[in-house]
């Protein structure tokens, strides 16, 4: 079978990281791309895991070598996908799941033939505040620059292929899995010997 990308995007507090882990162990072709990013770690967060925390200046020769497959500029911070292991795993047949903002996600579609995008959105811009309220991450600052963000990436929605909202974490897994699975099922996903 031959492997493609999975992009998903969404606004900050939309629940995209909730519904991929849960997601992941349920499909054995799915892998996640960990990315990098010169954000400071959040309380919980695990380097390699959540992403590779690196700083400005490494970020900036990691672009010059060319070892992103995309990289953007996103509320404060420089965000890439670092491109040797998902074009690795694409080759053994994975599905790579790059979580990553709209402008990323242009690039990867511009650059990338096999490409399947999702945009998750909650079910309101009142619900995200709230979610982002609660989960008490980010200072006022930041959750309204994450609330803007999400007002002006909203409006690129058309240019996925799919859209889930995400009212019930459950249900949008499902969603996510039977795209996943359709997806996996087109006739232009594997190799046929048509002789046999
Ligand atoms: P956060 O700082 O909340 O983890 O992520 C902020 C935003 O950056 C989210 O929309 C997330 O999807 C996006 N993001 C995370 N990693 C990447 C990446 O490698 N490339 C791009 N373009 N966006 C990313």
């Amino acid at each position: 079978m031959k492997g493609f990308l999975l992009v998903v995007s969404g606004a900050a507090g939309t629940g995209k990281g909730t519904i991929i882990k849960k997601a992941m162990p349920k499909n054995d072709r799915l892998i996640l791309s960990v990315s990098a990013t010169t954000r400071s770690p959040r309380a919980g967060e695990v380097e390699g895991e959540s992403y590779f925390f690196i700083s400005k200046d490494e970020f900036n020769k990691m672009v010059d070598m060319g070892e992103f497959l995309e990289h953007a500029y996103v509320h404060t911070d420089f965000y890439g996908t670092p491109r040797r292991k998902v074009e690795e795993e694409i080759l053994n047949g994975k599905i790579v799941v790059l979580e990553i903002d709209v402008q990323g996600a242009k690039e990867v579609v511009r650059k990338y033939e096999n490409v399947v995008s999702i945009f998750i959105i909650p079910p309101s811009f009142d619900e995200l505040e709230k979610r982002l309220r609660d989960r008490n991450s980010e200072n006022e600052a930041e959750i309204e620059r994450r609330m803007s963000n999400a007002r002006i990436e909203i409006g690129q929605l058309d240019s996925y292929d799919y859209v889930i909202l995400n009212d019930d974490v459950e249900r949008c897994t499902e969603d996510f899995l039977s795209i996943v699975r359709a997806e996996m099922l087109r006739t232009d996903r594997e190799y046929y010997d048509k002789t046999r």
